[in-house]
């Protein structure tokens, strides 16, 4: 079994460790030069604010229902990410750390009626020694546990374990295959044109099918979801294949002068 932990609306949630009277008010914070939210707690997404929106587009909203709006602070969400990561090395064997605000664990120690409050635990110590909410999804294949996290995020609990087949089947009857870890936006027309639109219909393909008509990679998808698990743990993180360093406008810009100056400064900065 595996465990995949999510620190929710992480750059957020770590700005309002150090000032809890942010909790339950609308916060974004903002990329780099202060440019698009990137990151949103539950009461800025519910006034609408969509993920990656320039600030501009949202300046109404934001004066008007007193959204606190931060820039971003990325030396502190590092810290704080090595904090989280370090409590979960406590509470499991292996732990493969995914991004600054996800991890899968293994816990395939850990009996089947236990996993509900095992990952009920893992959120509690979290937030007890680090401040920070996650969701815990718990499932037979790392692609199944990114499923039961999807489903924890709706749960009070904060916790959702997908074991028993037949829950497994009633939840991917309903799950948009867009919403499927590793299959984007493209995959998921090209699926739909074959009349496929929920996880149930890629598991009810026929894997011959699946491998000729697309590839090994959405075969392994489809099998993850069947609870075959292809996909293992990385503990050593590979390195990463791209890195980029971008710059975004606060402001819509319209002067080509204003345009070139900021093109120039940062060409020169940045050489
Ligand atoms: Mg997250």
């Amino acid at each position: 079994m595996f465990a995949l932990v999510d620190c929710n609306a992480f750059y957020v949630s770590c700005e309002r460790v150090f000032q809890p009277h942010l909790e339950g008010k609308p916060v974004i914070v903002l990329s780099s030069n202060d440019g698009c939210a990137i990151s949103r707690s539950n009461e800025a997404k519910a006034l609408g604010i969509k993920m990656g929106v320039p600030l501009f587009k949202i300046k109404d909203i934001v004066q008007k229902h007193k959204v606190h709006v931060f820039s971003s602070n990325f030396s502190l969400y590092g810290d704080m990410s090595s904090r989280v990561m370090a409590t979960l090395k406590t509470m499991s064997s292996s732990l493969e750390i995914y991004s600054v605000d996800e991890a899968f664990l293994d816990l395939s120690l850990v009996p089947q009626h236990e996993l509900f409050s095992q990952g009920c635990h893992i959120k509690t110590l979290v937030k007890q020694w680090t401040g920070i909410p996650v969701s815990v999804g718990i499932g037979p294949t790392k692609t199944l546990a990114k499923v039961a996290n999807h489903m924890a995020k709706k749960n009070p609990s904060g916790c959702c374990v997908l074991a028993d087949p037949q829950k497994i089947e009633e939840v991917l009857k309903t799950f948009p295959l867009q919403d499927i870890w590793g299959i984007g936006y493209q995959w998921s027309k090209k699926l739909s044109r074959f009349g496929m639109n929920t996880a149930l219909d890629l598991v009810q393909a026929e894997l011959g099918w699946i491998r000729k008509t697309f590839n090994i990679v959405l075969t392994r998808t489809a099998l993850e979801l069947k609870g075959t698990s292809c996909l293992s743990l990385e503990e050593v993180y590979p390195p990463k294949k791209a890195m980029v360093s971008s710059r975004s406008f606060g402001v819509p810009v319209s002067s080509f002068d204003v345009l070139r100056e900021a093109v120039s400064f940062h060409a020169c900065v940045f050489r």
